[in-house]
């Protein structure tokens, strides 16, 4: 991959105005409020810019990185060698509703925008993403879910940007959902350099009485105020829950792990897959808790803990 030099910087001043910051600190654009500058960082503002974007990020073999609203990131504290691309504006709001309960919506809308809408309108299927702070195009590509569903129950249609610029619309056969995670048939994964970048999706949901899920909303409200420090800076659960019976937060429990600090990160006293940034944490800070957990936990119970978060840049 090149580095992004001053021809570079020019190219994409002028493809994008005002729209690109160059070394902006990545700690304002994540949840962990952690991570170093990104050399450049651009605000997607519509799909024709979006489009020549990639385009041309590809033929100068620059490396690029989507995101949401951060909150399943870390960034490391030297920052992202390459551009960020956020999607704002054209890419936030939810397209269309048909009667059959399709909902068709933008990939830079927050999650809880789609949750409410789908509430107002009666359709269900959609309440288990109350509460997950992330954008759809985020929740997508993280499969992002709980107990009672994910994006890949509901989703049946994306529409990508492949990184040579092309615009398609994939179905849901050709999309393979796992636990956490989305592969693309071709196999280009949300985490390489070269991913296809998700514009909007589909979700069809189901008629229902909107007081039944209504009520079911605030259950599920609940059910996250009382379990997570979400007044503290985190991603959420940072371990995946392994093949076992115990899930992640009580191996790290069991071990006796919760409460143990590193610098300013801290393992949550009120649940143990949360690390949180108590105290103007580093990425460091965060990455040596991450590593004590996964030795503990594999000395104790022979358990490969695997991160949920995705981890990027230097
Ligand atoms: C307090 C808290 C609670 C949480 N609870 C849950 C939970 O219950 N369940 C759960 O699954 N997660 C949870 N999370 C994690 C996180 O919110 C989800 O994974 C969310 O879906 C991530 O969305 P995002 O927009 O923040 O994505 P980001 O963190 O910005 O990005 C995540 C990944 O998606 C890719 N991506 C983002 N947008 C696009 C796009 N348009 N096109 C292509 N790739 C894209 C990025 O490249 C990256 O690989 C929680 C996080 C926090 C902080």
């Amino acid at each position: 991959m090149t580095e992004i030099n001053e021809d570079a910087k020019k190219w994409l001043q002028t493809l994008l105005e005002d729209s690109v910051f160059f070394n902006e600190p990545m700690s304002c654009h994540t949840s962990f409020q952690v991570g170093g500058p990104a050399d450049a960082f651009v605000v997607a503002r519509n799909l024709g810019v979006l489009r020549e974007l990639i385009r041309e990020l590809g033929q100068r073999n620059l490396k690029y990185f989507i995101i949401g609203h951060g909150t399943n990131l870390l960034v490391k504290d030297n920052g992202f060698r390459g551009v960020i691309i956020v999607l704002r504006e054209r890419f936030n709001h939810i397209i269309k509703c048909s009667e059959d309960g399709i909902i068709n919506v933008m990939a830079g809308a927050p999650l809880s925008r789609l949750c409410r809408f789908a509430i107002k309108k009666g359709l269900s299927g959609v309440n288990f993403a109350l509460g997950i702070p992330g954008t759809v195009g985020g929740g997508i590509v993280t499969n992002a879910g709980t107990w009672l569903g994910s994006i890949g129950d509901i989703l049946n249609k994306v529409k990508v940007i492949l990184p040579d610029g092309e615009i398609r619309n994939i179905t849901k056969e050709k999309l393979r959902f796992s636990y956490r995670q989305l592969l693309w048939e071709n196999d280009l994964s949300g985490i390489t350099a070269s991913a296809p970048v998700i514009v909007s999706g589909s979700c069809a949901l189901i008629p229902d009485d909107p007081e039944k899920i209504r009520k079911e909303a605030r259950k599920i409200v609940m059910w996250r105020k009382e379990r997570q420090p979400s007044w503290l800076p985190s991603a959420g659960c940072f371990f995946k829950n392994p093949d076992s019976e115990k899930s992640a937060g009580q191996l790290i429990d069991l071990a006796g792990l919760k409460g143990k600090s590193f610098g300013g990160a801290e393992i949550s006293s009120r649940h143990a897959n949360f690390i949180v940034n108590r105290k103007n944490a580093s990425a460091a800070d965060i990455l040596v808790l991450m590593k004590m957990i996964q030795e503990t936990i594999w000395k104790k119970f022979n358990i490969i803990l695997e991160p949920e978060v995705r981890i990027i840049g230097d």
